[in-house]
């Protein structure tokens, strides 16, 4: 097993745990099934990833979802951490087999595959939530993809033909429409995306009138709350069962930064995806079996074991992975992809720290959310860091 070292400036912890732990709920699986993608967007690290790339065999992709059933390590699955899901010829055998399991499927897809035949694909497997990673809002922000001879027309119509069929047959699955905001976290890469609220409402509108034509009674059903970009990672519905999300861009623990910033890593942080509290926060099999806890180590330098050779569980009371999230559970960081994550972002010109939001809005509804999922001790935490890098 490769990976990066770790540093030695805090001392390593508790051994293994000998045995499998019974208890480990993951509150986020990722499944990559495949490292390719038909897009380069400007705000993901996909153009600078250098790990191979490559599909998912299927095989192993089954074998981690029985072992995570059999024990109920989760409770859903996602089929991505980089890469376009669609683009894995067995998609649909699998996205089944997640079902056959017992597990809930989340599908993420950039939308640039939505011909007939993806959509026929995409409605006839049981996917419990699926998000249609939009992001760009018109032709110029649609650049940011760089999504090759595609045009921004024939994408949007993409979207709006799945939409057409999911409502034309009462498809039941929840669908998700992911718009990213730029301007609302410093530093990160804003580019084009949404950055006024008048371009979030005409966003809004767009989908909402969108629905009406389509169903005028189920449209009335869904009312949007009034925008505010001071309070993102917030869903707005647009039609029953389907939301539009405005979400904050964000930097790939410090890989994407806008020019003149940069992070400086801090070995002291709190992360939900390693210490969150009851669950055991998230896990990530990359499509050559190699593991680690999040999305964001986009490159696998966690690089926790391989899960052609071990066990998920195996893995997870490894050494490795019981370093890293028991100090992290004491607030300590020792891997260096996260201590830049959760490292401070500074204005290289000034040394300036900048704070990660804000808008008092903003932290009081990201504080109630992370309370909601992990917890008072979790949160008081996390806004101690907060405050102690911000000021
Ligand atoms: S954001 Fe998604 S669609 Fe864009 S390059 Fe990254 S993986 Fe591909
Ligand atoms: S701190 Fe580490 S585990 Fe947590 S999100 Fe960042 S890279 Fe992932």
């Amino acid at each position: 097993m490769g990976g990066s070292p770790m540093t030695t400036a805090t001392p390593l912890p508790a051994p293994p745990r000998a045995a499998a732990d019974p208890g480990i709920r993951f509150s986020i699986f990722l499944l990559e099934l495949t490292s390719h993608c038909n897009m380069c967007c400007d705000f993901c690290p996909d153009g600078i990833m250098k790990r191979p790339r490559g599909l998912m065999d299927a095989g192993l992709a089954k074998k981690v979802m029985r072992e995570l059933a059999g024990k109920r390590m989760c409770e859903r699955v996602f089929f991505h951490v980089m890469g376009e899901p669609l683009l894995h010829p067995r998609f649909d055998e699998l996205a089944r087999h997640a079902h056959e399991c017992g597990l809930k499927l989340s599908l993420y897809t950039n939308s640039s595959l939505l011909t007939e035949k993806h959509i026929e694909r995409l409605l006839s497997v049981p996917i419990d939530n699926l998000t249609l990673s939009i992001q760009s809002i018109d032709q110029d922000s649609f650049v940011l993809r760089r999504a090759g001879r595609l045009s921004y027309g024939n994408y949007v119509g993409g979207v709006e033909r799945f939409l057409r069929m999911k409502v034309e047959r009462r498809h039941p699955g929840k669908v998700t429409m992911h718009y990213m905001v730029g301007n609302v976290k410093p530093g990160s890469p804003g580019g084009l995306l949404i950055v006024s609220k008048e371009q979030a409402e005409g966003v809004i509108r767009k989908w909402q009138a969108f629905f009406r034509d389509l169903d005028p009674e189920g449209a009335a059903r869904a009312a949007a709350p009034p925008v505010s970009l001071a309070d993102v990672e917030r869903g707005y519905p647009v039609y029953p069962g389907v939301v539009l999300f405005l979400k904050a861009a964000h930097h790939w623990a410090g890989a994407m930064v806008q020019v003149g910033y940069e992070f400086r890593p801090s070995e002291a942080g709190y992360c939900a995806a390693i210490s969150g509290g009851a669950a055991a926060g998230t896990f990530a099999v990359l499509w050559n079996g190699a593991v680690t806890y999040c999305c964001n180590d986009y490159e696998g330098t966690l690089a926790l074991g391989n899960a052609n050779e071990q066990t998920i569980e195996e893995i997870y009371a490894g050494p490795k992975a019981a370093a890293i999230r028991e100090n992290a559970a004491r607030g300590r960081l020792i891997h260096p992809t996260c201590q830049r994550c959760m490292g401070q972002l500074v204005r290289i010109d000034t040394g300036k720290k900048v704070p990660k939001y804000r808008n008092p809005l903003t932290l009081l509804h990201l504080s109630s959310n992370y309370y909601k999922k992990h917890g008072l001790r979790q949160t008081v935490l996390k806004s101690l860091d907060y405050l102690r890098k911000s000021f």
